[in-house]
Parts: structure tokens; sequence; C-alpha cells
């Protein structure tokens, strides 16, 4: 992909358009569907803890930058700690909770199943049923109504572009509309692996907070403010990075960038998250081919998540990978797929390894 294709704005979207009354518009976006139910509610102390989980990061950074004015600054361990738990809840998000359970690009031994579902739970994105349901959704109705992160949800117009941006970031998470998971992922439902790993998601989120302060007290000897330090900046700001990089893919991803592959939705490459993401920000190739467990095909686009998968692969721990088919990305340059992963072509048969894994 050349670097140059990065600056494109997408053409009008089909979603909404700006003549239509603004409530008329909700009512056909989000989540909420006539068959919802009260489970699909949220309750209210969960509702809570997404603004904690959304505002408290922030604080962090506050108290972060207060403490290094005041001579505590980060050290090499807070370092250290932040990039190891971002690269293992975030592998388990792009890996676990994304390519292998939302959309099958593989198959996996049951302790890679369950210990995938435990690091992606490890990012405090919700737990491993509600965000391989919203997901789902995401792809059923992409840029359409029912998407419930679309930033073309309002409409076109420079306003209704900037609410959509921040509505696709974050707003939708305040919605206390949940995606129906019977009806997008009643396979996680019925396994009862993913189904225990799901009950106990609040084990593995305190975990995330609380392992690298435990590891910071252990490494010193005990150190209280060593601990603070760890806990800000290996627990709290990892999370934001995490979180804010996981959200641009829903905000940005649908917006600006390279639309190199054909896709019934507004979906983009943006290699500047490419690194971040680890390969999440090829978002058009994704969309294009879902199933794919590739998602940076061309040449020199970066993605860790596919390295991963090759390196289990290699060490069998997983099989029947969909990597990526010449003659089908040549396909998909010209012709949107489906656009259903359930739907999507069976391509373990032939599979073939990209060269430069
Ligand atoms: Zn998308
Ligand atoms: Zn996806």
């Amino acid at each position: 992909m050349s670097h140059a294709q990065t600056a494109t704005i997408i053409p009008p979207p089909t979603l909404s358009t700006d003549a239509e009354p603004p409530a008329s518009r909700r009512a056909r976006a989000g989540r909420a569907h006539p068959d919802a139910t009260e489970l699909d509610i949220r309750p209210g102390w969960q509702h809570a803890l997404v603004y904690l989980f959304v505002v408290a990061p922030f604080l962090a950074v506050i108290a972060g930058i207060g403490f290094a004015a005041l001579g505590h600054g980060i050290s090499w361990l807070d370092v250290g700690l932040a990039v190891g738990f971002f690269a293992v809840a975030g592998h388990g998000v792009t890996v676990g909770f994304h390519r292998y359970l939302t959309h099958r690009a593989f198959k996996a031994a049951r302790p890679l199943r369950i210990a995938l579902a435990i690091a992606g739970s490890m990012s405090i994105e919700g737990s491993v049923i509600r965000w391989v349901a919203d997901h789902r959704q995401h792809h059923a109705c992409a840029d359409q109504p029912g998407d419930p992160h679309s930033p073309w949800r309002f409409g076109t117009g420079p306003l209704a572009v900037a609410k959509g941006l921040v509505w696709a970031h974050l707003g939708w998470l305040f919605d206390r509309a949940q995606t129906p998971a019977a009806r997008y992922a009643p396979d996680l439902l019925a396994d009862p692996d993913i189904a225990w790993v799901d009950k106990m998601f609040p084990l593995w989120a305190a975990t995330s907070l609380l392992a690298p302060p435990a590891i910071a007290l252990a490494v010193t000897g005990g150190s209280g403010s060593a601990a603070l330090l760890a806990f800000i900046w290996g627990s709290l700001v990892r999370i934001l990075i995490l979180h804010h990089t996981t959200w641009s893919i829903n905000s940005i991803c649908h917006m600006w960038g390279a639309r190199p592959y054909q896709s019934r939705d507004r979906s983009t490459n943006v290699w500047p998250l490419a690194v971040l993401s680890m390969g999440e920000s090829w978002h058009n190739l994704h969309h294009a081919d879902p199933t794919c467990a590739r998602h940076g095909v061309d040449r020199g686009q970066v993605d860790s998540s596919a390295r991963l998968i090759a390196l289990f692969e290699k060490l069998g721990w997983v099989h029947d990978v969909r990597w990526p088919r010449r003659e089908r990305l040549v396909r998909r340059q010209t012709q949107p797929g489906c656009g259903r992963p359930d739907q999507d072509e069976v391509l373990v048969a032939q599979t073939a390894r990209p060269a430069a894994l």
C-alpha cells in the first residue's frame, strides 16, 4: 500500500442522510434490536464501571505527570510492565477475541483457547462474549443501521462527522442497550470454557490491574512508591493506551485512510496505527476478507498478531489457519465479499503461508 493513499476521505455514506430527522436516524442506528430482551440492557452497576474505566485512566495520566514533577518519574520497571502487559492483553484481543473467537481464522488447542480468552479479558474491554457479540454485529451491519459504532451514524455534514467520530470512538460504550449475545454469539455461550472465562471477567480485570504493582513490590523488595507508580503507568496508563488504540480502529479506520480492497462498508487501512494496533489497522483488508488470519497482507505491512499466529502454528498449538490466498486478494481488489464471516468461503484446504511470515 502506498502511504500517499491514506489522506483520502471516503465518499458519502448510505447509513443516513442529513435530510433525515436526527431522532429517526438514532432509532435506526445503534445496537437495539426489536427482539432485544431486558438481559440486553446493561445493569446500573456495570454501567457505572464503564464510566470508571473510561475516566480513571485519564486521571492516572494526570497523577503520573504530577508525581514526575515531584521527582518520581517513570522507571524502566514501569516501562517494562506497561509494554509487557500491553502486548499480552493486546494480542489477547487481536489474536484471541478478534481473529480467533469472532472470526474463526484458525483452530486452537483447548489450553491456548482458554489462555487467549483470559489474556483478552485483561484488556478490560468487556467480557469475552460481550466483546465478540459487539464485533460480530459490527461486521453484520458495518456502517449501516444496527452497527454499534459507525462514525457515519449521524450523517455526513462536518458537525455530524465530528459527532460520529466521538460516538464511534467511545460514545457507543455508554449505550446501555447491549448486543444480544444469544443472537450473535450462541456458539460461545454454549462453550463451557469460554462461558467460564466470561463469568470470571472481574477476576481477569483485577489481575490486570493488580499484577503490575504486585510485581513492582516483589522486584523492589516492598517499595510502596514503586508499587504506586507501577499501578499508574503499568496498569492504568497502559489500559488507557490500549483502549484508545482499539477504539481508533472503530473510529479512524472507518473514516480516513486507504481503501485498496472492496468491502460493503467504509473501512480503511491506516498505516500509522499498525504497530500499536498489532496489525488491526489494516482494517479495510479485514472487512474485505474477515476470516483471514493476517490483516497486513501487502509488502511492508506490519502485523504482529499474524506473526504470533504463525508462531503458534509452528509450535503446533493452532491449526487450519486461514492464511491469505493471492487469487482471493486480487478478486477483493475489484469485488466485495459477502461481508458475513459465517458465510465466507472455506479456505482451509488451499491455504498458503505468506512469504513474509
Ligand atoms: Zn470495522
Ligand atoms: Zn473483525
